[in-house]
């Protein structure tokens, strides 16, 4: 087990993109951190620079396997649950085990943390919002259900359970719990393979390939720089007038894929063009779009003060930077 110093800390999903993120926050600041992760979409790659303090402790597993999570819930004081089946590639291809992930998953954690009463941070998304296309959404906004039988509404409907089963507990049983609803979030390290739009324009700009853009190109989102919403959870986790309550987090600048795919091309001198793809060729038949996601994001301002440092040029200028260096061989790997 890690060296003890500060506040313990267990980020589930800690290898994943925005969770190794959190997880060199809170060491750099003096905390222990333990991440779960069952390396299905993080990395160990990411935890190179965590791995490095003695404060510490990776631990290969799943969020299902209830006593592995019981004596880590128990050794820690603070959770904080960012282990999920994330990016509409990877829900749309693996439904039944998303779903299993994202709503058993939690249960587990949630469970853990009521025992042994650990304050929990809920991560959630704004995919809760559904079809609800007006912007900006205030945390209040109504939800506008999907047919579930539509795999991205049923994965919006089990984040749904995710933060009702916090509230629960919240309400019902005092646990101190937060939700967060995080927009879309971009930074170094962002895997292209889960469907995320700006690594994969990022990495097809950078070969020189068609740009794919799905639908028309005209449905709008805001990228948040990863290092912006992690300043943002910080900021939660350390104010108890946070406890009880949800929080959308994100970006409000906001730009259309048709957009941000020729700042892309421009910004990355690519001969790239852009090609439309039919959602239903991207995603299979009876695929919906969000047309519009923007965060009001007032009240997380109101609470902490909290203000994004990051703009949409920095984002891309630093997505753009990793996916260079990913491309490069690794001096390391480079057999002599
Ligand atoms: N998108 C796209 N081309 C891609 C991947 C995504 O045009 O190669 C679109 C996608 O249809 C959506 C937007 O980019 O309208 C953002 O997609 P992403 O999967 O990054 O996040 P979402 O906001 O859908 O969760």
């Amino acid at each position: 087990m890690a060296d003890r110093t500060g506040t313990r800390y267990l980020v589930t999903g800690g290898a994943g993109f925005i969770g190794s993120y959190l997880v060199n926050a809170l060491l750099a600041r003096g905390e222990t951190v333990v991440a779960l992760d069952n390396l299905q979409t993080g990395r160990l790659t990411n935890l190179e620079e965590a791995s490095e303090s003695p404060h510490f402790h990776f631990v290969h597993g799943s969020v299902l396997d209830e006593l592995v999570v019981d004596e880590l819930v128990h050794q820690c004081d603070v959770v904080v649950h960012m282990a999920a089946a994330v990016g509409v590639r990877l829900v749309v291809e693996q439904p039944l085990k998303s779903l299993t992930t994202n709503i058993r998953g939690s249960q587990v954690v949630v469970e853990a943390a009521h025992r042994y009463r650990r304050k929990i941070l809920m991560t959630s998304t704004s995919e809760i919002y559904g079809k609800n296309s007006l912007g900006p959404l205030p945390e209040t906004a109504d939800r506008i259900l999907g047919d579930p039988s539509i795999v991205r509404w049923a994965y919006s409907t089990a984040k749904a359970v995710d933060e009702i089963l916090a509230g629960c507990y919240h309400r019902e049983r005092g646990l101190p719990t937060i939700v967060v609803r995080l927009f879309n979030t971009v930074g170094a390290r962002q895997s292209p393979a889960y469907g995320m739009v700006i690594p994969r324009l990022v990495q097809q700009a950078l070969r020189d390939e068609p740009l794919t853009v799905y639908g028309d190109g005209r449905q709008t989102r805001c990228f948040a720089h990863v290092l912006d919403v992690v300043e943002a959870l910080l900021r939660l986790l350390d104010d108890d007038a946070a406890i009880g309550q949800t929080f959308n987090i994100g970006s409000s600048e906001e730009i259309s894929i048709a957009r941000l795919a020729e700042a892309i091309i421009a910004r990355c001198e690519s001969k790239s063009r852009i090609e439309l793809i039919p959602y239903d060729e991207a995603y299979g038949a009876g695929f919906e779009d969000m047309q519009r996601r923007v965060p009001d994001t007032a009240k997380l301002r109101t609470l902490t003060g909290w203000q994004p440092r990051y703009t949409l040029a920095d984002v891309l200028a630093d997505a753009i930077t990793e996916a260079r260096r990913e491309a490069a061989p690794r001096p390391d790997l480079v057999s002599s």
